[in-house]
């Protein structure tokens, strides 16, 4: 077999963006905006327009547009939505940036949003919320922004480098940022990005649970390489789960798939097995209580064994009138009529699904990091949500933050940066990482994946999901560590071994990077001995006072050992028991 050549081919660029959701298509525009000679590159693991979760938004984009709302009320419904765990200056930050990037989004970028006869926007009801401020198109609200933002991009001479996977940021021999290795996936070649400033937009997604919603592309490399590169990751212990994916039954990819909020907002019911409507029984809000709320009690109906065929309950729609259904909400009716579900008329069975990670790396207002040169947003970001996100929070916190990455990164390079020599050692040890599965040694059934993957899904599910004690949580820290043994034995089978269009080995470098994340939610789970938002706890029930409140910041040491420390709350614009809300 003739020798492999292993030297990653070279690429220089000012601006590299790893990912293209709403984050890093915004960071590109704006970058553009602010200096159009910028020599600007995504990188991102799918084909631009048709990957990550951006497009797959259903319900909306939360701003505060209509008379009688107001950034104050949206700020107070972010904050206290986040058990006041949110740092109040990016949640501000939040709030105030999605009335500019709306007003772009639809009069610059040419986004039709559904408006009132009255040619205002329409804003519909979303949980937690003391407003309808959830500007929509229909319920494919996703596709309309990601569209629109694509063309942009594609009209303008921004590089795309498409079906590229990065695996690591490298170093210059002083320890700064000199650029990313990434793969492409089409050839198997290794490519080195020489880049001034790197941002970092993969968009995280909670894909290590058995049932959960963001797109396949995602699997925390981006928060992966990050805890490899020794930044902090804080609140990792908050994962949200949407409590309606639908269950269509496990030999199906749609089961897990969002039946989105806006159906529990209109008047949905929540149903036991037996068709009896059980939200009252845990919150007065009933099923328009917040997603973690209503995640644990459809929780608690399934381990009472109070459920459906399939094992989860009933989402009812039929009481609203079938057609009113139906014109509201196209795109579910029809995802559920796809398997077989009525969602119009009758019954569609549903399950808790792990949809979002508000923790990420920790950064400021204008995007940096720890590392200078590193820039972060969107969900691959932690601290603007706290302990729990709203819904139309998350496509607003990926745009509004793609675009001010996009300034500063902009802004950093008029003043500061030459291109960084990469280290060639730190260069060869992270292709020699990403080489594991292609090492000598014993070659492996490819099933022993799928065997990493089902035990993950399962260990996460049952121990590190929706309701978590100290002993589940001490066991799945275990079944981790042998996973993590499991991978790095891993060796491709021969028939395996091409490495155009690798899935197999994608497959391990994709399960590699969601143990390590696992690892750091399980621990920042175990640190937290209380339960807040979406992090319940039997062992530790009682909430958190606001007042004294804690977040959790995870770090990796060179050797991979996690420290997590807790870290004050800077109640930078309000003290819990106050409101910027006042009564009129
Ligand atoms: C089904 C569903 C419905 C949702 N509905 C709503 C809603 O109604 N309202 C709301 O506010 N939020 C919603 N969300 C959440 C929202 O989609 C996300 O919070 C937001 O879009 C994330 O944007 P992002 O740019 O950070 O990441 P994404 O849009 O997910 O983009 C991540 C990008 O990174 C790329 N990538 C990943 N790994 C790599 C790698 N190693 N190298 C290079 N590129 C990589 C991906 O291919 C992708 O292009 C929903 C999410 C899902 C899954």
């Amino acid at each position: 077999m003739k020798d492999l050549d292993f030297t990653p081919v070279r690429l220089k660029t000012d601006i590299l963006i790893l990912g293209a959701g709403g984050a890093g298509l915004f960071a590109a525009l704006h970058a553009f905006q602010n200096n159009p000679a910028l020599d600007i590159t995504i990188a991102v693991k799918g084909l631009l327009g048709k990957c990550g979760c951006t497009r797959m938004v259903q319900g909306g984009y939360n701003v505060a547009l209509a008379p009688g709302d107001s950034i104050e009320r949206h700020f107070m419904d972010t904050i206290e939505g986040g058990k006041w765990l949110p740092d109040q200056d990016l949640a501000w930050t939040l709030v105030t940036g999605a009335v500019e990037r709306i007003r772009e989004l639809e009069n610059e970028l040419g986004c039709f949003f559904d408006h009132n006869p009255d040619g205002t926007i329409h804003q519909k009801a979303f949980a937690g919320q003391t407003f309808d401020r959830t500007v929509h198109k229909g319920d494919l609200t996703g596709i309309e922004i990601i569209n629109r933002l694509a063309e942009q991009v594609w009209s303008r001479g921004i590089r795309r480098l498409e079906e590229h996977r990065a695996l690591d940021f490298i170093l210059d021999a002083e320890g700064a940022l000199a650029g990313v290795l990434l793969v492409d996936v089409r050839t198997g070649r290794y490519l080195f990005v020489q880049a001034k400033a790197v941002l970092l937009a993969t968009g995280g997604g909670p894909t290590m649970y058995r049932f959960h919603t963001p797109s396949g592309d995602k699997s925390c490399d981006g928060l992966a390489m990050a805890l490899r590169l020794g930044l902090p990751l804080r609140d990792m212990e908050m994962v949200q789960f949407h409590p309606t994916g639908l269950l269509a039954g496990l030999d199906t990819r749609m089961t897990g798939t969002v039946l989105e909020e806006g159906l529990r907002g209109a008047g949905g019911h929540l149903l036991d097995g037996a068709g009896v409507r059980f939200m009252a029984n845990y919150d007065a809000q009933t099923e328009r209580a917040t997603r973690d709320v209503v995640s644990r009690a459809i929780f608690t109906e399934m381990r009472a064994g109070r459920t459906t065929p399939n094992g989860g309950v009933y989402l009812s729609m039929g009481h609203l009138g079938a057609a009113d259904v139906l014109r509201k909400f196209k795109g579910m009716v029809e995802r559920c009529a796809d398997c077989g579900f009525d969602l119009a008329a009758g019954r569609v069975e549903v399950v808790p699904t792990a949809h979002y990670m508000m923790g990420g790396v920790e950064f400021a207002r204008d995007c940096t990091t720890e590392r200078a040169g590193l820039f972060v947003a969107g969900e691959d970001s932690g601290g603007v949500h706290g302990a729990n996100r709203l819904g139309g929070n998350g496509v607003a916190n990926s745009t509004v933050f793609g675009a001010i990455a996009g300034e500063t990164m902009a802004t950093w390079l008029a003043v500061e940066r030459a291109f960084r020599e990469p280290d060639v050692s730190k260069l060869a040890a992270a292709v020699a990482r990403a080489e594991t599965a292609f090492a000598p040694g014993p070659t492996t059934s490819a099933t022993v994946l799928e065997e990493i993957r089902e035990t993950l899904y399962q260990a996460m599910w049952d121990d590190a999901g929706i309701v978590r004690e100290g002993q589940g949580l001490a066991r799945v820290a275990r079944v981790l560590d042998h996973l993590a043994e499991g991978l790095a034995a891993f060796r491709l089978p021969a028939e395996a071994r091409d490495r155009a269009f690798n899935v197999t080995w994608h497959d391990a470098l994709n399960l590699d990077n969601l143990v390590s994340v696992s690892r750091v939610i399980v621990r920042a789970a175990q640190a937290r001995k209380n339960s807040c938002g979406a992090h319940y706890r039997t062992d530790f029930p009682d909430p958190v006072d606001p007042a004294s409140s804690l977040y959790t910041s995870v770090r990796a040491s060179s050797d991979a050992k996690l420290t997590v420390s807790a870290k004050p709350v800077d109640f930078s614009r309000v003290q819990p028991g106050h409101s910027l809300v006042h009564a009129t």
